[in-house]
């Protein structure tokens, strides 16, 4: 009997731990772990995305999904000793907490990695002297040199897969619900339709992909994060195309292997700064810093662009990327907060809450991390939201107070601002004074 246990990749398609597992032939037992370290800290968004996913992925195996509640260091040895293995097979995590549980599991039974949620997994692209790249561009040369596997051809269908009412003396826990939704549709066959349809508009991603008005950008972060498809499939997809849209994508891909390297060259990036030098830097603090973060956190600010990017979060539970650099920068550069605050209640409130990608991205806005912005980039929210926003639809979707204002005019509110609308709680152009002369002092 082999046995696979399912962690941040649910779905059966391109699975080369599956590959490796179904390998001799032998019936597979699909495990899932119910870890309350992971569960307790993670928002709501995430949990719902989960269980849907795992909900899905039970229904691919016919019910055969056997899902455990416990610590994994516990489980796992007992679920392998129940059918008579000693070897399981995962596919590798790189994140801190993946990383030490994974240590300690295999202290206990034979951890079979194959493959891992990137298409080149971190800590395998390095400098001519070993050392890791810390900055993105070189990285990314690098890894289109480098290149990835084809996706593993693997399929449910010629696998035996155990009846968990087989294995006795283990209790089994049933797939949890959630309150705190998304409308994010879960599991395998939904990313693979989603990325399908998106494939038709890839051409038009890379002029567009910066507007949230137009929302042309995949979605595909939660089931990338959730690994309801693989990267190396939608690269593979992406190869066959020869637009400038396909090449834009595929370095949004690079990105996300970039933030995963980093964050397993440097666990501490996901609480600290990245760059230490920073550590130093004023950041406000006690009652009033509380009532501005309480009134970004709602979508109050008075600023159309970034309110609308906050109630977007709050509904929708994801917020288009442009608009991600936006609230962050503002948090950080006009409210003068920590941006690991920020980053926290985008990971409460994010169904894509990715530990790498979302702490790097918040370190790289506020010039704390990686190919940091400099100190004098701060985003104004309003020309941004011109920019970016040109025909306000974007804030008039979000801010039903501001529905009435015609095209850009949203954004400046040069014809009055409705009584019913926040004022500013700041002065930007002060605020970025005091950022720089802050940034000036280290
Ligand atoms: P698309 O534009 O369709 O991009 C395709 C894929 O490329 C994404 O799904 C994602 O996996 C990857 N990608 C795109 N941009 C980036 C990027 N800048 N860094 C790393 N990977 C990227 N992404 C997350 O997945 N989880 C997070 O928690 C997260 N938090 C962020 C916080 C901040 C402050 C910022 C600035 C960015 C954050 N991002 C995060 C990156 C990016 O905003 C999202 O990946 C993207 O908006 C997801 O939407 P999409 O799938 O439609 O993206």
């Amino acid at each position: 009997m082999s046995l696979v246990w399912f962690r941040r990749d649910l779905r059966l398609g391109d699975l080369p731990t599956l590959t490796a597992a179904a390998e001799s032939g032998d019936p597979v037992l699909g495990l899932f772990v119910l870890d309350d370290r992971l569960l307790k800290p993670s928002g709501g968004p995430r949990k719902d995305f989960l269980f849907r996913s795992l909900e899905a992925l039970n229904e691919q195996l016919d019910g055969r999904l056997m899902v455990v509640h416990g610590d994994p260091e516990t489980v796992v040895p007992k679920v392998a000793k129940a059918i008579g293995t000693e070897d399981v097979h995962i596919s590798a995590d790189y994140g801190p907490y993946g990383r030490d549980r994974d240590k300690r599991v295999g202290e206990k039974v034979t951890l079979v990695e194959t493959g891992s949620p990137y298409a080149i997994a971190p800590g395998r692209i390095a400098k001519s002297d070993g050392e890791p790249y810390k900055v993105f561009t070189p990285y990314s040369r690098q890894w289109l040199e480098h290149g990835w596997r084809g996706p593993a051809d693997t399929s449910a269908k010629t696998v035996e897969w155990i009846d968990p009412d087989e294995v006795k003396g283990v209790r089994r826990a049933k797939i949890p619900t959630e309150k705190e939704a998304s409308d994010a549709a879960a599991g395998e066959k939904a990313a693979s339709k989603q990325w399908k349809e998106f494939l038709e508009e890839v051409s038009a991603y890379d002029d567009e992909r910066n507007r949230p008005d137009l929302d042309s950008t995949s979605r595909m972060s939660v089931h990338l994060k959730y690994g309801t498809i693989h990267p190396r499939t939608m690269l593979a997809d992406l190869g066959k195309l020869r637009s400038e849209g396909a090449a834009s994508y595929r370095r949004q891909i690079c990105w996300r292997d970039f933030y995963a390297d980093i964050l397993f060259q440097r666990p501490d990036s996901a609480r600290e700064n990245y760059v230490k030098k920073f550590d130093k830097i004023e950041i406000d603090s006690g009652k009033h810093a509380d009532e501005l973060f309480e009134a970004w956190c709602k979508g109050e600010t008075g600023f159309p662009i970034v309110d609308a990017g906050m109630r977007q979060l709050n509904s929708e539970k994801w917020m288009h990327n442009r608009v991600r650099m936006i609230v962050a920068s503002f948090l950080v550069k006009d409210l003068h907060l920590p941006w690991w605050r920020g980053a926290r209640y985008f990971m409460q409130h994010l169904v894509d809450g990715d530990l790498a990608n979302n702490q790097h991205g918040w370190q790289w806005t506020a010039g704390t991390g990686t190919d940091a912005s400099p100190y004098f980039r701060v985003f104004n929210p309003i020309t941004q939201g011109e920019k970016f926003d040109p025909t306000g639809d974007y804030v008039r979707r979000w801010v039903p107070e501001l529905r009435g204002e015609e095209g850009k005019a949203v954004h400046t509110l040069k014809f009055g601002r409705p009584k019913e609308y926040p004022e500013p709680i700041v002065d930007h152009k002060h605020e970025r004074e005091v950022a720089i002369a802050r940034f000036k002092a280290l």
